[in-house]
């Protein structure tokens, strides 16, 4: 499909001090439509100038006018003027999203709801930050407060953009920051109609601004800003350490949320059923380009042949096709260059010696989109390139284990550590794996189910920081100590001696 669209697409422009604007270097780039590869429209590509623009107007709006003076309750009355545009425009955002990102438009829809709940979320939890107090001694009453940090730069992936865009503008913009948006190159569409709706809400100009481009550019210069106080990343583990390195010379705090390889681990005595519908929810869901992605299953030897005959089945089902039909399962993938990486570890794979047991449909009018069928592969072993490297795409690799030790230690057996999941009816086993294991989350009998005031993030090579509830506020708020003398504590009087 390509145009004519259900909504009026404009070419997407920058975001900066309240108005949408060319870049300054007059360039732009094509977003495509992986469905069919055709162009959907140009975007304003920026660079260091569009940039210092940005941060410009966004160290203004943070340290003079009405968002350094508004109150707490009122910002939060602007997060739900916001979360309430979200909703209303939800359908066209998903819209957006599912002919940017080729995700099937029903998951779209969900992830557009979760857009607007993440600043219902933070809008309510900013009225209720406190300090802690610390009474000494009788003589001294010390206590906390936290205060915004200042103009955030704040960096995303092309996979759920809308989504992962407001779960960091949401807790920057609540604890009373300012932001400047770097959106994924790829997926850039829903970030120009997000910055609509938060200038619509009432959101002074300059809080929020957006610079579109390439990383190595407009991304690259927004981590070196020395205004820029803050980096919130969401991206691949390559690009974090880049990032890090960028950032050191301007000593800038860092939330990385970066990739995973995350171990699905199924025991005999699990419900069988239960943990099937699970597992391939978890990685053919959102096309497999989920950073939680149970993309590693390990099925204990004596329930394989029966899980793995099942899993066949399930997979070979699974419906490919236009991401606009409610009955699609799983869509196209972003981008031409990720479609022939996805392939590419299949091909290894095979090379490596293991076996595609099963392997969805494409229809073949879907011929010119970037559309790979879901794999399951089996005679995988752990220490092939595809049970290691995050291959992020519907490509499943099972392994079967003997011993619960076993499974534990071939789970940890990675770099990455964001999520795991395991299945078992095994009080007692459940908790010493989920402690075992080496992951900042771990899913018991269930599949990425969130609740948002729970810690989200990552260990190893998958990330730094939490992001959820209070955490996120931590992130984004500098806590200072004032120590408060209560009385005449004794005070050394040097250079008083004589
Ligand atoms: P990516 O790292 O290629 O790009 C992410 C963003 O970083 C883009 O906006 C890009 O333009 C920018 N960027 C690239 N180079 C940069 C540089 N040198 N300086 C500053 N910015 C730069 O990631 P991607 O391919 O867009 O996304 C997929 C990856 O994201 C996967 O690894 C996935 O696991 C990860 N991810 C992690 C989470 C999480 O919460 N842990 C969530 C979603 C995605």
């Amino acid at each position: 499909m390509s145009g004519p669209y259900q909504y009026d697409i404009q070419p997407a422009k920058h975001f900066i001090n309240g108005e949408f604007v060319d870049g300054l270097a007059g360039r732009t780039f094509e977003t495509i439509n992986p469905t069919t590869n055709q162009v959907i429209t140009t975007v304003a590509e920026g660079f260091a100038e569009d940039i210092d623009r940005a941060v410009e107007a966004a160290y203004r709006a943070f340290h003079e006018g009405p968002w350094h003076d508004m109150k707490t309750k009122d910002r939060a009355e602007l997060m739900i003027a916001i979360a309430e545009g979200l909703e209303k425009n939800g359908e066209e955002l998903a819209y957006i999203e599912t002919l940017d990102t080729g995700l099937p438009i029903s998951q779209a829809r969900g992830q557009a709801a979760r857009a607007a709940a993440n600043f219902r979320f933070f809008a309510e939890m900013a009225t209720r930050m406190t300090g802690e107090t610390y009474p000494v001694d009788n003589h001294f009453l010390n206590y906390t407060t936290r205060k915004p940090v200042g103009v955030a730069g704040l960096i995303t992936p092309w996979n759920t953009p809308l989504m992962l865009a407001t779960w960091k503008i949401a807790p920057c913009l609540a604890t009373g920051n300012t932001a400047v948006l770097k959106p994924a190159e790829w997926s850039p569409l829903t970030a120009t109609k997000l910055a609509a709706i938060i200038r619509d809400a009432g959101v002074p100009n300059g809080v929020f601004n957006i610079v579109h481009g390439f990383g190595e550019t407009a991304g690259a210069s927004l981590v070196a800003h020395p205004k820029v106080s803050l980096i919130s990343f969401t991206g691949e583990t390559t690009t974090g350490q880049e990032i890090m390195r960028n950032g050191a010379s301007t000593l800038k705090r860092f939330s990385m949320e970066l990739g995973g390889k995350s171990p699905v681990i199924v025991f005999a005595d699990a419900d069988l059923d239960r943990a099937l519908d699970a597992v391939v929810f978890g990685i053919f869901s959102l096309n497999g380009e989920r950073c939680t992605a149970g993309s590693r299953l390990f099925i204990e030897r004596s329930i394989k042949d029966e899980f793995e005959a099942r899993l066949k089945e399930r997979v070979a089902k699974i419906r490919v096709g236009d991401p606009f039909d409610p009955a699609t399962e799983v869509g196209s993938l972003i981008h031409k260059e990720h479609c022939s990486r996805v392939k590419e570890y299949i091909r290894i794979g095979q090379e490596e010696g293991a076996v595609i047991a099963a392997s969805g449909d494409v229809p073949a009018q879907f011929a010119n989109g970037n559309f790979v069928a879901p794999t399951l592969f089996v005679n995988v072993t752990n220490d092939m390139r595809i049970a290691q490297e995050e291959i992020f795409g519907p490509v499943l690799v099972s392994i079967p284990f003997d011993t619960e030790a076993e499974a534990v230690q071939l789970a940890n057996d990675v770099k990455y550590g964001l999520a795991s999941y395991v299945w078992t009816n095994d009080l007692t086993r459940a908790h010493r794996v989920a402690d075992q294991i080496e992951a900042g989350m771990v899913w018991v009998n269930s599949q990425n189910v969130r609740d948002l005031r729970t810690p989200f993030g990552g260990s190893k090579y998958s990330g730094i920081g939490r992001e959820g509830g209070h955490y996120s506020f931590e992130f984004y708020t500098e806590l200072k100590t004032v120590h408060v003398a209560m009385g005449s504590h004794a005070i050394p009087k040097f250079g008083a001696g004589k």
